[in-house]
């Protein structure tokens, strides 16, 4: 019923410099072959890991829910397996000189590649403001908080309110859930913030 194990020799999937083939049933697949060699390069033998690349057997045509470990066997093979429905996918063998072979890429510091993130240093060479930086921060605080207020709105509420603490009140006092630690910590520092920036001296 699950369908045969593929005995896989990255060579014959993925150019040695690691590139993809562009077809793409054939991309899908060795991408995933990567994603295996990826989680399972560091084990030992007789050690697995579990991984967060869906299972795509259907047993009973529907489809399995579980999800690929990634075992290293007693000859090195990474063999990437579901537990739930037993279906086994892949065999990989001679994975070692891949570009995953010695598992996740090294981090990299970003000032010194030219990749650039919105979420990252800002793009412009002129560093954003004190001010704008505010913003951002209190539009990703607001929304972390599930807060339906706009950043205008609280700027407002910090305007007219008489203290830090009323504000916190304020912004907590609709929400359906009480935030987590690290969102409350993160909300308190930024509401000292604005208090400061924002009301006049
Ligand atoms: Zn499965």
């Amino acid at each position: 019923m699950a369908p045969k194990m593929t005995i896989v020799n990255p060579a014959h999937w993925i150019e040695p410099n690691g590139t993809f083939p562009t077809t793409p049933r054939l991309r899908s697949r060795a991408i995933r072959i990567a994603q295996c060699i990826e989680y399972g390069a560091n084990l030992q033998p007789g050690e697995a890991r579990p991984t967060l690349l869906a299972c795509r057997y259907r047993p009973n045509r529907r489809a399995c829910e579980g999800f690929l470990w990634v075992i290293m066997q007693d000859d090195d093979a990474i063999q990437a397996a579901c537990p739930l429905c037993g279906g086994d996918e892949f065999l990989i063998y001679e994975w070692e000189s891949t570009p995953w072979g010695s598992g996740l890429a090294e981090s990299i510091d970003l000032k010194s590649t030219a990749a650039r993130f919105s979420a990252g240093p800002p793009k412009r060479t002129s560093p954003i403001t004190a001010h704008e930086k505010l913003e951002i921060l209190s539009e990703r605080a607001l929304t972390l908080l599930g807060s339906e207020l706009t950043v205008k709105e609280l700027h407002v509420l910090i305007a007219h309110a008489q203290s830090p603490n009323e504000v916190l009140k304020r912004l907590l006092a609709p929400l359906e859930h009480p935030p987590e630690e690290a969102t409350l910590d993160r909300l308190l520092g930024l509401v000292l913030d604005l208090w400061d920036h924002a009301r006049p001296k």
